[in-house]
């Protein structure tokens, strides 16, 4: 280094700092005593930045100052002249001046004006060295450097850039007229001589996105928005040589572009609406923020064109396309400006309705239905649109965007089911039935493929000495641990296709039973079969009873099928009819189960064959309680008289029914009083005992 260089001597080097617009000139005296501060270079190499008014003071409590990063910019020829002459210059007294320019980084060269000096200091010799940082003068005009000023001012302002610059004592020195224009907001604070933090704080306050820093700290990156709304991108660069300069450019173009090319990309290109992942995302985001505010509801609603694939069949895709852009207009005009609203695809839509209270939701429902089916003409034609709507209203802290969107789809579901063209609300009571029939439904699939649907058997009994006589046949199933009522399951597999497969399974599986108690030695009687009216419409039942009767050795005579009154009412009466007869040629035996608790007539009863009335447990219970259910009871049992059927009591619970019962002719019973429902094994042991007493 420079000081290294001087083996054998000290060197003292004054330095002189100019500010950037201060002419050095050459022609300025160098000598100690007018140097405004020195710098003293040690053996070892380092450098202390020396204040005059700490002349007196030790070197080493002095502050650093940089001058070997100064002289490290000089070229290695430069820097080699400068050590050559400061050496003649101590050794043979020569003064030496000189011009050298250095490039401090790509931004910035400055020009340093090298002079130094042999001066005798307490007897011995040493050199003072005096370095001017200057703006290039290049002293052949006059004015040159005030009229490069000028033009510099004017190249800078006709740039669409801001630009300040801020010297090393952090003062800004220059600012161009975009500067001023860009921060107008803070204008109070940009003035030549403003301190740079000052002026930066200013400018960060409204800042908006993390600054992007190079690693030194060096350059910063940042955006900041006016309260104009102009976006400013700013960077901030600091120089090597201690200069800082700001540029800020307006991108509020570059935004809005950026913004509409987001825009675009969320839009359904048909109808300009959110498309659904637009859709999904502001919506799940609204959520979130409802949840901190606090508001209580919102509502979000499914839109579904009823009928739209016929437009598009008879009038062709344009009138198609034009029907949902009027749907979309309409969506949009009917709603607020903060609601959500969107096209899923195809001829659904959907909207999110925030803050919407349960109160309104009627009236506001019923006025978007009627804007979205009112009358609409295209291309001459009339149209009627229907629209169906499902609706869930989003409780507080709810924010399970697929759990509502499968909620609206079960009431948009019920909206179509109750006839389309209509808006449906969410019921969770609803919902809760539907999953569990859906529940149940899975799980008797799996248990008649297994073959895990059992069944009971509950006595029939003759009246007189309660002898048994037989047993109805019930079907039981557990799921999950869990006893599922009859009623429940029968009925779902009705509705389901799967009551044909349990009625076969049930017959199997009685038949086996009624053998094994035969092969046994105790005869179990006669079987009350529950036969369902899809089971008695279907073509191969009668032949398939009878296979399976043969395959365990029974006969026809074995078995009484009891069909529901409800049954003889069925629209499909006439095969039911047909089938019932071919049952009784067969010689099966019918009862009426339910007897009194449909709507079958006296005709009904002698237009088909049936043997025995099944008087409902409802008018059994009744008996001595209730006088009209009484005197029905005893109806009943007149009717099974003069028609020639036998009679079935159900639900016998005490005595005094069974006595009352007797006393009006009824032959047979069953119920709680002789018997509930038994497994078969139970039931194989209930029978033994009785044979016994
Ligand atoms: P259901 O044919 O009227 O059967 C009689 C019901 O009354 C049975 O209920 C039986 O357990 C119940 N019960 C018997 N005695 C008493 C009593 O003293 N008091 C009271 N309160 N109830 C009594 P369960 O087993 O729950 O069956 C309900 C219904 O499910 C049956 O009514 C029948 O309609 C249907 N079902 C049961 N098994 C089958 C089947 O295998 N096929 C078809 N299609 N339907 C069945
Ligand atoms: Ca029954
Ligand atoms: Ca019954």
């Amino acid at each position: 280094m420079l000081a290294g260089a001087l083996e054998g001597g000290e060197v003292f080097m004054s330095v002189r700092l100019a500010e950037s617009t201060t002419t050095g000139g050459d022609d300025a005296a160098v000598s100690a005593g007018n140097c405004t501060s020195m710098v003293f270079a040690s053996r070892d190499g380092r450098l202390f930045y020396l204040f005059d008014e700490y002349r007196q003071r030790d070197a080493a409590a002095t502050a650093v100052f940089d001058l070997e990063a100064l002289v490290s910019h000089l070229s290695e020829a430069d820097r080699r002249s400068v050590e050559d002459n400061v050496l003649r210059c101590l050794h043979a007294g020569t003064p030496w001046r000189e011009r050298v320019h250095v490039r401090v980084d790509e931004l910035v060269e400055d020009t340093l004006l090298f002079a130094a000096e042999r001066v005798a200091l307490n007897g011995r010799y040493v050199v003072v060295l005096k370095v001017d940082i200057a703006v290039p003068a290049t002293g052949d005009e006059a004015g040159s450097v005030s009229r490069l000023k000028s033009d510099f001012s004017f190249i800078v302002d006709s740039i669409p850039a801001g630009l300040a610059i801020f010297d090393r004592r952090s003062a800004m020195v220059y600012y161009n007229s975009t500067f001023s224009t860009l921060f107008g907001h803070v204008s109070a604070h940009i003035r030549l001589g403003a301190n740079f933090v000052e002026v930066f704080n200013r400018l960060l306050e409204r800042s908006c996105d993390s600054s992007s820093r190079t690693e030194d700290d060096r350059q910063i990156l940042f955006t900041t928005r006016t309260p104009e709304g102009r976006w400013i991108r700013i960077h901030r660069k600091f120089c090597r040589n201690g200069y800082a300069v700001v540029t800020a450019f307006d991108i509020t173009e570059l935004k809005r572009a950026e913004n509409r090319l987001k825009e675009q990309a969320e839009r359904d290109a048909l109808t300009g609406l959110l498309n659904r992942g637009a859709f999904f995302e502001h919506f799940g985001k609204m959520l979130q923020c409802r949840r901190r505010a606090d508001v209580r509801h919102g509502a979000l609603v499914l839109f579904d064109l009823d009928f739209f694939k016929s437009v598009n069949d008879i009038h062709g895709h344009q009138a198609g396309d034009e029907y949902l852009v009027e749907i979309a207009e309409r969506l949009r005009s009917g709603t607020r400006r903060t609601d959500l609203t969107a096209r899923l695809g195809g001829d659904e839509f959907v909207a999110y309705l925030p803050g919407m209270a349960p109160e309104n939701l009627p009236h506001v429902m019923d006025a978007l239905h009627a804007r979205l089916t009112a009358p609409l003409r295209l291309r001459g034609k009339h149209f009627q649109p229907g629209v169906s709507m499902g609706v869930v209203l989003i409780g507080d802290g709810e924010d399970d965007v697929d759990e509502l969107m499968a909620r609206a789809d079960v009431a948009l579901f019920r909206a179509k089911q109750k006839g389309r063209n209509r808006w449906s609300n969410f019921d969770p009571e609803l919902e809760r039935q539907n999953e569990r029939r859906k529940r149940v439904l899975a799980g008797l699939r799996e248990a008649l493929a297994d073959g895990a649907v059992g069944f009971a058997l509950q006595p029939v009994v003759e009246l007189p000495g309660r002898v048994p006589v037989g047993f109805e046949v019930l079907a039981r199933w557990r799921m999950d641990g869990e006893d599922i009522p009859p009623e429940e399951f029968i009925t779902i597999a009705e509705k389901n296709g799967l009551i044909l497969d349990l009625g076969r399974l049930l017959m199997e599986k009685i038949c086996r039973w009624f053998r094994e108690t035969r092969q046994s030695g105790t005869h179990p009687g006669r079987l009350f079969v529950n036969v369902s009216p899809i089971q008695l419409k279907d073509r191969n039942f009668i032949r398939q009873a009878g296979r399976i009767l043969r395959k365990y050795g029974m006969t026809p005579d074995d078995l009484e099928v009891e069909i529901t009154e409800t049954a003889l009412l069925e629209r499909d009466m006439e095969i039911i009819g047909m089938h019932l007869k071919l049952l009784h040629r067969e010689g099966f035996r019918i009862a009426l189960d339910d007897f009194g608790t449909g709507n079958a007539s006296f005709a009904h009863l002698k237009r088909f064959p049936i043997h025995c009335l099944k008087i409902d447990r409802s008018f059994v219970r009744d008996i001595g309680r209730n006088r009209q259910n009484t005197a029905i009871a005893r109806a009943i049992l007149d009717i099974a008289h003069y028609l020639e059927m036998s009679s079935v009591a159900e639900g016998v619970e005490t005595p005094s029914q069974a006595a009352f019962l007797e006393a009006h002719g009824c032959k047979l019973a069953q119920g709680n009083l002789f018997s509930p429902a038994l497994p078969p094994e139970e039931a194989l042991e209930w029978l033994r005992e009785k044979q016994c007493s």
